[in-house]
């Protein structure tokens, strides 16, 4: 597979004042039009290391794909440095300058002399079109690598990739076609998830499987390269059947998918209604179901119960509930659900109750200690989990597990262990 490098350049990156998504970006982008992925580098805006850099990736790739500094500021010395690594000379473009000149008449910005820089060019190299902003990108040919640059602004960035690179790739046709499939999972720890995987892969060599974890959910990703889609689609496609097969019910969706889209659309489809009851989530499984078009057909309401007063009034549980069991507790989180369905109306009810931490933890109940309960026609199911990350990571974490347990009961599939089912007054 021909091989490509990254170079993103600005001190602002360098500093960690901007996140570097230019990289990331372009690296899913490249790696599936059949790139080996060779070196991802960060550099300042410095000249001798702009060329130092442009030298060295050069040589080692066949593609390189450079973002930041072609505005007009001294600080933006791409250009300058591309023509110096290729051993040439800049030179002027008046038409490339008219084309600036026209998009600043576009936006009504007079335009100044420092812009004239822009419509420089390596002798050797040719412009690349901006649609969206007025720094034309450069290509280049240096040590038989193709040089492309574009300017760092993602918009700017992703619009000129697309439409003046791609098709340049792609007629370039070295480059094979991968194919990828995502599996999104929930409920499974991650060295089973590994142990799955291994076994696949051994049955099924061709292809490459990886796994990003977040917050409780597993992407499994296959992906496999070949000389066109249909023959990379044959190599992942059997290889994704035999995984979801293994995964069983774990599987909660597909290709990057959430797991509140796949709640919406389960209750949407069925005409059912959800309500809420949150202590340590605060809100978040609200906010999550509500980030979903459809959210309004489907959520009644939410009640963030924080204050043991407002698990009171607001959801009806009892003094006693909590004096005895304390407001992080399988009873509390019983009546917490039952509370909010009566008073919703709603088919299916999720509380949940937890200590977030970094505080409240007690020897009994430390922190991470978190109670789920799901109130339905079935009666209340309910499940403790021990969270282990930060106070943001668990507040997440109750969130997925929260969903993964409705989606389960309303699919009628395996639930996770230790969960229990309450039918009536607990003793
Ligand atoms: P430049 O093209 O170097 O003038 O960069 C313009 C702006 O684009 C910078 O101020 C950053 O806000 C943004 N930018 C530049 N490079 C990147 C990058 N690699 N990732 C994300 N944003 C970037
Ligand atoms: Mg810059």
């Amino acid at each position: 597979m021909p091989e490509c490098s990254i170079l993103s350049i600005g001190r602002e990156l360098m500093l960690g004042f901007t996140v570097d998504t230019n990289a990331a970006w372009l690296a899913t982008e490249i790696s599936g039009l059949g790139y080996q992925m060779r070196n991802i580098r960060l550099i300042d805006d410095n000249g001798d290391d702009i060329v130092n850099a442009i030298k060295e990736l050069t040589l080692k790739s066949d593609l390189l794909i450079i973002t930041g500094g072609l505005g007009p500021t001294p600080d933006d010395l791409t250009r300058e440095a591309i023509a110096e690594a290729a051993d040439d000379e800049l030179a002027y473009h008046p038409e490339l300058f008219e084309k600036i000149e026209a998009r600043f008449v576009q936006i009504g910005i007079t335009i100044s002399e420092s812009n004239k820089k822009q419509a420089y060019l390596p002798e050797s190299g040719r412009g690349l079109n901006n649609t969206c902003g007025t720094a034309p990108g450069v290509f280049c040919l240096i040590n038989d690598c193709r040089v492309y640059a574009m300017p760092g602004v993602p918009r700017e960035m992703k619009e000129m990739f697309r439409l003046s690179i791609v098709p340049e790739l792609l007629e370039e046709g070295k480059g094979q076609v991968r194919a990828m499939k995502r599996l999104q999972l929930c409920g499974m720890g991650e060295s089973r998830v590994g142990e799955v995987i291994k076994e696949i892969n051994a049955e099924c060599p061709k292809c490459e499987i990886g796994t990003t974890v977040h917050t409780g959910v597993i992407t499994v990703r296959t992906m496999a390269y070949a000389d066109s889609l249909a023959e990379a689609e044959n190599i992942v496609n059997p290889a994704t059947d035999k995984l979801r097969e293994r995964f069983e019910d774990n599987v909660y969706g597909e290709e990057g998918v959430g797991l509140s889209e796949v709640i919406v659309k389960l209750l949407g489809d069925r005409g059912q209604k959800l309500s809420l009851a949150e202590s340590c989530t605060g809100g978040l499984i609200a906010a999550d179901i509500v980030s979903v078009a459809g959210a309004s057909e489907v959520l009644i309401e939410g009640v963030v119960s924080y204050a043991n007063q407002a698990k009171q009034n607001r959801l009806g549980v009892n003094e006693k509930t909590l004096i005895n069991y304390g407001a992080v507790s399988q009873e509390t989180v019983i009546e917490m659900a039952r509370g909010s369905r009566e008073f919703s109306k709603s088919d299916y009810a999720i509380a949940i109750s937890g200590i977030a931490g970094p505080g409240g933890g007690s020897e009994e109940k430390p922190v991470g200690t978190t109670w789920i309960a799901l109130d339905c026609e079935d009666g209340t199911y309910t499940l403790k989990k021990n969270l282990f990350y930060n106070r943001e990571g668990n507040r997440r974490l109750g969130v997925n597990y929260s969903l993964d347990l409705l989606r389960r009961v309303i699919n009628n599939q395996k639930l996770p262990e230790g969960v229990q089912l309450c039918q009536g007054v607990m003793q």
